[in-house]
């Protein structure tokens, strides 16, 4: 079994990464923070998701002396010129109110007709090892922002978010159709064969390994 540790206090996104996670790969189990109460709130100042997962990840690993993984992600408007990308969480100035972040965004794409209302959200994922070796991967969903929330699934901006080819938005996905489209998704598709590498020689995950085919 391969441990990496969660760089996060948030169950939701310790769940849906476990889920993911576990649909690619089960020899690779991801431990959340509970066991590390005095873990550092890290600083997100980097001017880039992929900047910020990796600070994220090289603290924590500091910390619990783990490989230790972070993502950060976020929706980015093309007409807000990208915004509001890496400030998604605080967009309306309190840390992690969904509701008021969704309704400011709706507020701002108010005039803005439908030719003009593309979206990605983006997830960058990092890994890092106490032993100083690093990796980051990035998975994007393109889709377009509607004018009404709708769906009660998912969290954050999921309920203004339509994917393109779906007449559904994420917050109306089953987590299954959401996982297989998401950014997170991808970037966590992406990064399981990066974890094998790096760390299955490492940590005994060898030639039985179930998960030959994600590498
Ligand atoms: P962080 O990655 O924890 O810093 O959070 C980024 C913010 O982006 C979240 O608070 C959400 O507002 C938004 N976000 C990131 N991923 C998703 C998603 O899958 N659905 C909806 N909102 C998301």
């Amino acid at each position: 079994m391969i441990e990496i540790v969660l760089a996060t206090r948030n169950a939701h996104k310790v769940a849906e990464v476990q889920r993911i996670v576990d649909s690619i790969c089960s020899d690779i189990t991801v431990l959340d923070l509970s066991a590390w109460p005095d873990a550092p709130e890290v600083v997100e100042d980097a001017p880039t998701f992929a900047g910020n997962a990796l600070l994220k990840a090289r603290a924590l690993a500091a910390h619990t002396g783990k490989p230790t993984m972070a993502d950060d992600s976020g929706i980015c408007v093309d007409a807000l010129n990208g915004m509001p990308g890496i400030f998604s969480a605080r967009w309306s100035g309190t840390h992690g109110n969904d509701a008021q972040n969704l309704q400011l965004l709706l507020d701002q794409m108010s005039d803005v007709p439908d030719s003009r209302r593309g979206a990605q959200f983006t997830c960058a994922v990092a890994l890092a090892t106490p032993d100083g070796d690093e990796r980051v991967v990035e998975g994007v969903v393109d889709g377009e922002i509607v004018r009404a929330p709708r769906g009660l699934d998912g969290f954050g901006y999921d309920p203004i978010f339509q994917p393109y080819g779906f007449d559904r938005t994420t917050a109306e996905l089953s987590a299954q159709e959401k996982d297989a489209i998401s950014h997170r998704g991808q970037a966590l598709h992406a990064f399981v064969p990066v974890v094998l590498d790096l760390l299955a020689p490492v940590q005994g995950c060898g030639d039985n390994c179930q998960c030959q085919a994600a590498r």
